[in-house]
């Protein structure tokens, strides 16, 4: 499934200000956690790019309820905390237990496109 199915699935504009110009200034970003697919999919693979649009389409229908789309700007700040209403999932670690070694969020770019 590519970027513009997903969109249509899980929203074509950002969610905080209705931006829509341009495909690439939109990103999703997880409300909930991701799936435990997700996580063990990542675990054995050696893929380097995992974007959303990347991963298989089972793992991308894990998604959709978990993720909502946000442009570029309006998603920096929800990660610096300047809208308190849209949550942030706390960091966990991939393997489980153990060490916080990765957060959840877009620093692997794993729903950022
Ligand atoms: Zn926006
Ligand atoms: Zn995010």
């Amino acid at each position: 499934m590519n970027k513009l199915k997903l969109l249509e699935l899980i929203g074509t504009k950002c969610k905080l200000c209705g931006y829509d110009k341009c495909l690439r200034g939109l990103h999703f970003h997880h409300i909930l956690p991701p799936s435990d697919g997700l996580w063990e999919w990542r675990r054995g693979s050696k893929t380097v790019s995992n974007a959303l649009s990347n991963l298989p389409e089972w793992i991308q229908l894990e998604q959709i309820d978990r993720v909502i789309t946000l442009c570029a700007n309006c998603h920096a700040e929800v990660h610096d905390g300047l809208h308190p209403d849209i949550p942030c999932p706390p960091t966990r670690s991939p393997g489980g237990k153990g060490q916080v070694t990765e957060t959840v969020e877009e620093k692997t770019t794993l729903w950022d496109m």
